[in-house]
């Protein structure tokens, strides 16, 4: 399995890849350059609009004839939206942390009932200021985790009733039970412990025999996890140094998609990965967990 560039995008912080299974459809976001990218693998074409600030993460919501073209829900520092193209119609819905001001969202995605889970994070980088929250359809938010320094990956097992969790400077990846009724979570344990000479853990997803996926920041790869032994199965090396998230795509979902980043990296350092901030994939013989749509 090898990480083949798609698109030399350079970004500066290229994350929160999501697949629009229904519009055929990789939305990528660059963070702090507030860039929505939509890739269209049919044409290896990458579009993208500015949000006008920070942008978090996003995830597609269905299609409908009220909402015709593309239409998502994202996490700005003014709280989550809607957001519809070509118009960039934005519709407000919440703000988790009006009173917070030094921190910005980072990693979400939705739940397979329909949730909108995001995290946010010091954008220093400095205080335990984080939190992830869980925005209901029905217009419910609630705070799943306070304390938190790097709020990143996350993702869940094949059955739903586990959820797992990145808190980037643990080094490690947390299971939680998860009750998909009331979108609780409870019994955190960890499951998954990154050996500092693999890199940071990032973001996250799994496949259908419920192993987990983990971007490296700063070390340049692509891991898979045992959660039930964490044990490390394979390290996939890619041709960027700060690997920063996966999401399985395409018309199987078996193609993982992989975003990058270059921020922060010195001029030797770009010598020695010149394709950070790249959009990767690797063809997978697996079938990986879907994007869920909000509200779905
Ligand atoms: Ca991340």
């Amino acid at each position: 399995m090898q990480p083949e560039l798609i698109l030399d995008a350079r970004a500066d912080l290229g994350e929160g890849p999501a697949w629009d299974a229904s519009r055929g459809l990789l939305y990528w976001v660059d963070i702090h350059t507030g860039r929505l990218h939509t890739f269209d693998p049919s044409e290896e074409i990458d579009r993208w609009v500015h949000v006008g600030e920070s942008l978090g993460c996003l995830a597609p919501r269905p299609v409908s004839l009220q909402t015709p073209g593309i239409s998502l829900v994202i996490a700005l520092n003014r709280g989550f939206m809607t957001f519809n193209l070509p118009s960039e119609r934005m519709v407000f819905l919440a703000n988790p942390e009006p009173h917070l001001t030094r921190n910005r969202f980072n990693d979400g995605k939705c739940d397979p009932a329909g949730r909108f889970l995001a995290g946010t994070m010091d954008d220093a980088e400095k205080e335990a200021s984080g939190s992830l929250y869980s925005y209901s359809p029905d217009g419910t938010l609630k705070t799943l985790l306070t304390g938190v320094r790097i709020s990143n990956g996350l993702t869940w097992s094949p059955d739903y009733q586990t959820f797992y969790y990145i808190d980037t400077p643990t080094r490690q990846v947390t299971a939680f039970d998860y009750d998909l009724g009331t979108g609780n979570i409870a019994n955190p344990r960890p499951v998954v412990n990154v050996p500092p000479k693999l890199g940071w853990p990032d973001g996250m997803t799994s496949d259908a025999e419920g192993m987990l996926w983990v971007a490296m920041w700063g070390g340049a790869k692509l891991t898979r996890w045992n959660p039930a032994t964490g044990q490390l199965l394979e390290a996939i090396p890619v041709p960027a140094m700060n690997v920063t998230s996966c999401v399985f795509g395409g018309p199987d979902l078996t193609d993982l998609y992989i975003t990058s980043a270059r921020k922060r990296m010195s001029a030797e350092q770009l010598a020695k990965y010149p394709l950070s901030g790249g959009l990767f994939r690797i063809r997978t013989k697996m079938r990986g967990m879907p994007t869920f749509e909000f509200g779905a």
